[in-house]
């Protein structure tokens, strides 16, 4: 499958794209974090002359910690890409700048690389804080068990066996577990 944006290659109108690439290809890394499926980018391109209307979208499976249980889960990633790319002269042979929407490419060449805006659209798609579920019990501040397995003897004395954990406790539950790991 294409890595690269034939531009040139494009019809009038409309035509669709898919590119896939392997993670290592786009040298995804972030803290907390592991990427092991492929990602696709699939994209709608309206051409009207030397002028494309780019929209598409990035999917791929992320592996990420749950702030709440601090396990890990599988999270179905999915970011909006649209951009407009002009085919210019005399336009900058490597296009590093994707930080605006309008890309020149050169006439000549005609092709775009896209692994950096689709690197950047994964790592945008990543939430800030990510949950394994929306009701996810956590850990028990005192003992530091995953209440969404197990069951232990504080939580109704704290009053924490409902459905949506007090917020406040998830950061001490997190160090609680960190210090039971390392003892
Ligand atoms: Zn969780
Ligand atoms: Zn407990």
């Amino acid at each position: 499958m294409e890595k690269i944006l034939e531009i040139n290659a494009l019809p009038e109108g409309q035509s669709v794209r898919k590119f896939l690439f392997k993670p290592e290809e786009l040298e995804l890394k972030l803290f907390g974090a592991e990427f092991n499926e492929p990602v696709l980018f699939e994209l709608t391109c309206i051409r009207t002359g030397f002028e494309i209307t780019c929209m598409g979208w990035v999917t791929t499976k992320v592996r990420l910690q749950c702030v709440r249980c601090l396990e890990m889960f599988e999270y179905e990633l999915k970011e909006a890409v649209n951009f407009m790319a002009r085919l210019s002269l005399g336009a900058p042979e490597q296009v590093d700048l994707w930080d605006e929407d309008m890309v020149h490419v050169d006439r000549h060449k005609g092709v775009l690389n896209i692994a950096p805006r689709i690197h950047d659209a994964v790592l945008l798609g990543i939430p800030n804080y990510p949950l394994c579920s929306e009701d996810c019990k956590g850990l028990c501040p005192v003992c530091g068990a995953n209440l969404n397995v197990t069951t232990c003897e504080h939580i109704d004395s704290l009053g924490q066996n409902d459905k949506s954990p007090d917020p406040r406790w998830e950061k001490l539950a997190a160090l609680l577990k960190k210090t039971n790991k390392s003892s």
